[in-house]
């Protein structure tokens, strides 16, 4: 149970080990210049470009990469902040439609932050850093999880174009089997911003609960607090502060 339970944990934070094996992590960058603890709420920042607008030219042009960190990027981080202190203030008034409302919205904007935080850093000048093939571990681990840098380059290609939708193709690690997984992320929230390492979790799909509470879901969440086990809790954020 135990081991099964660290696995999950580790393999939720899997994102961010993911980026440091392919680049400096976007999100240690964004961490160092904030976000400031204000009371109960983070102040998050728009970490800066690690190179100038045009650096990416040709193949990604200067125009976009402005508007897409200045506008874009910025919009998400202007709008989890707003959204986490709409939803500290709803919290405190028990205005529990509006805190629903606001943890939609830190959703979208945390996973926006969180995955364009990630996206700048791993990318580079082309011959300076940027393209090119990867070397060492990961090089090894991607030849090894996927057959071949080729055979992960399709797939990786084939589900990015395969997205529906606006969203992301992540290349991701997954410590729970210490292995390299591609994934696909619709829009980019789906209600969970990437970049968070879940400590308690319930499950509310029918299955969990219907034998015994059929509809009355909200009877079955609040008799599933008599049995939350607090100390693994304790120890799951633990362990998630020093993913
Ligand atoms: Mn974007």
């Amino acid at each position: 149970m135990n081991h099964t339970r660290r696995g999950f944990l580790k393999a939720s934070g899997g994102i961010m080990a993911a980026s440091a094996v392919a680049a400096t992590s976007g999100i240690v960058r964004a961490q160092a210049q904030g976000p400031k603890a204000l009371g109960m709420v983070t102040e998050h920042t728009l970490p800066n470009l690690p190179y100038p607008y045009d650096a990416l030219e040709p193949y990604i042009d200067a125009k976009t990469v402005e508007l897409h960190h200045d506008k874009h990027h910025a919009a998400y981080v202007k709008g989890l902040n707003a959204a986490e202190a709409a939803l500290a203030a709803a919290r405190a008034a028990d205005d529990l439609a509006m805190v629903q409302h606001w943890s939609r919205q830190a959703s979208f904007h945390g996973a926006g932050h969180f995955l364009h935080s990630l996206l700048w850093p791993t990318m580079a000048p082309s011959g300076k850093g940027g393209g090119g093939e990867p070397s060492g571990l990961l090089a090894e681990r991607i030849g090894r999880d996927f057959g071949s840098l080729k055979a992960f380059k399709d797939q990786f290609s084939a589900s990015a174009k395969a997205v529906e939708g606006s969203g992301w193709c992540l290349l991701t690690y997954r410590p729970a089997d210490d292995r390299l997984v591609v994934l696909q992320a619709e829009n980019h929230q789906k209600l969970s911003p990437w970049n968070v390492v879940p400590i308690l979790p319930i499950d509310v799909w029918e299955h969990a609960y219907y034998l015994k509470y059929q509809n009355k879901r909200d009877e079955y969440i609040a008799a599933w607090w008599n049995v939350v086990n607090w100390e693994q809790v304790a120890k799951d954020l633990d362990i998630a502060r020093k993913v």
